[in-house]
């Protein structure tokens, strides 16, 4: 019995540096989950070791521009000196599929995501503490000391916006992380709200 018609979308944000990216890789190498991931549109050039629509897809900023004007994304934002989004068609086609669609974007962008889409599951991904975070900024070692500082200045203005989310997840160890978030994921599909209309209709119960 499958009650859940359309997929969960599953937003995971929080500060830059607080291992967004090793938490939702440690998760998709977890067993027993159906979770895709949304591939995100940038205008930051790649990272050694980075692949072109693998880890983003990477255009330029008139593409990017060019993309907003017709309203090609979910959300986007603009993030220490480059455009961030998520395009909009590939996910409202995996969620019309039934899919579990996982983002990994930065706070503006889920903040816009939440406006939009009210269904959508939030999780707040925090460090275990502000020295953490400002330790992994340095050890990550692919920014200069002028981006950590803008990347910190930016954690400190979004320490507070956590109340605005369904969950948070401390990530003091990766591995705990993902298992937390899967938790939440499985608990999500759960939920009453999300299955009942389904679940009236299969056991035919009267909703009115
Ligand atoms: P990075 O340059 O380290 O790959 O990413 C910088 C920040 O942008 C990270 O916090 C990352 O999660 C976020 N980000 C990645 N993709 C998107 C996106 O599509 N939209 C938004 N709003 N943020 C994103």
């Amino acid at each position: 019995m499958k009650l859940n018609e359309r997929g969960l979308l599953v937003v995971l944000s929080g500060p830059s540096g607080v291992g967004k990216g090793t938490v939702r890789k440690a998760l998709f190498e977890m067993e027993g989950h159906d979770l895709v991931y949304s591939i995100s549109m940038t205008t930051r050039p790649p990272r050694e070791g980075e692949i072109d629509g693998d880890d983003y897809y990477f255009v330029s900023k008139e593409e990017f521009e060019r993309r907003i004007k017709a309203d090609a994304f979910l959300e986007w934002a603009q993030f220490v000196g480059h455009y961030y989004g998520t395009p909009k068609d590939k996910v409202d086609e995996q969620l019309k599929q039934g899919k579990e669609v996982v983002l990994e974007i930065e706070v503006q962008g889920a903040l816009q995501v939440r406006e939009k889409m009210s269904d959508a599951v939030f999780v707040f991904i925090a460090p275990p503490n502000k020295e953490t975070l400002y330790r992994r900024l340095l050890r990550r070692g692919t920014e200069s000391n002028e981006t950590i500082q803008k990347r910190m200045d930016k954690a400190e203005r979004e320490f507070p916006l956590a109340h605005k989310y369904d969950y948070i997840v401390v990530n003091d160890e990766v591995r705990n992380a993902a298992d937390r978030i899967l938790a939440i994921v499985r608990a999500e599909h759960a939920r009453t709200e999300r299955s009942i209309h389904k679940y009236n209709e299969i056991m035919e119960v009267d909703e009115s």
